[in-house]
This record gives C-alpha cells, structure tokens and sequence, in this order.
C-alpha cells in the first residue's frame, strides 16, 4: 500500500544527471550518422537520375534509384526514432507519485521537458506533488 506524502526517491542531482546523460547519448553521433545517410538517401536518387543519361546506364535506374532513396529515408527515419523509443525506456524518469514519464516530450520539442521543470521546481509538472529531494 503507497504511503501519500512518501520522501520523494528523486534526488535533484540524480534527476539531472539522468537528463544530461539520456541529452548527450540521444544527440550524440549515432543520430547524427542515421540523418546523415537518410539525407544521402534522399539526395541520391534525384542525382542518380539526374547524372543517369551522362552515366549511360539504363532508363529503368530512373524509378529503382528514386525508390531506393526513398526507402533509405524511411529506414533513417525509422532507425532514429526507434532508437529514440529505446533511450526514453533506459533514462525514463518516472514521476514517484502518479508514475507519468517525466522525460517525454522528447529532445524536439518545443515545449520544456517536464523533467527540467521537475528539476527545477522540484514538483511533478502532470500531477503537482513534491517528485524530486533536495
Ligand atoms: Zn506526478
């Protein structure tokens, strides 16, 4: 059975550092590749078809390059956010209290995380309570 006014089991210190590691893993350079070769992927088959006829390689190219491209896309697009899914599982930061994820919305939102409220403020941004000691 919970205990209502429970010592928060967050520590600001813990809170922050979980923050910055989950930032500096979810930024780091494995994103950077992935959007580098979706990037590519979206660049590649207009310039495959563009330089096609200067290449001399066959029409057929035209619409397997631009496919191609495309689907390279969809898989870094599909690989970043899946990896994305996969740090916000490891870092998640759950709100002692009611249990909402404290780290959601994630790095692109505009929004401020609720965690850097938490941090700051020391309460839970979804349910008010006390979430984070000193
Ligand atoms: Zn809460």
């Amino acid at each position: 059975m919970p205990v209502p006014h429970a010592t928060p089991a967050l520590t600001r210190a813990a809170v922050t550092a979980t923050i910055t590691q989950y930032r500096a893993e979810s930024r780091g350079p494995e994103r950077l590749r992935l959007i580098v070769i979706g990037f590519f992927g979206l660049i590649g088959g207009p310039t495959l078809v563009a330089f096609r006829a200067m290449l001399a390689l066959p029409g057929w190219l035209d619409m397997g390059s631009l496919l191609a491209g495309w689907v390279i896309l969809v898989w870094s697009v599909t690989a970043v956010w899946k990896r994305e899914q996969g740090l916000r599982r490891i870092y998640q930061l759950p709100c002692p209290h009611c249990g909402a994820p404290l780290l959601a919305p994630g790095a692109w939102s505009s929004k401020t995380p609720p965690a850097d409220l938490a941090a700051a403020l020391r309460t839970c941004p979804h349910c008010g309570a006390v979430a984070i000691a000193d």
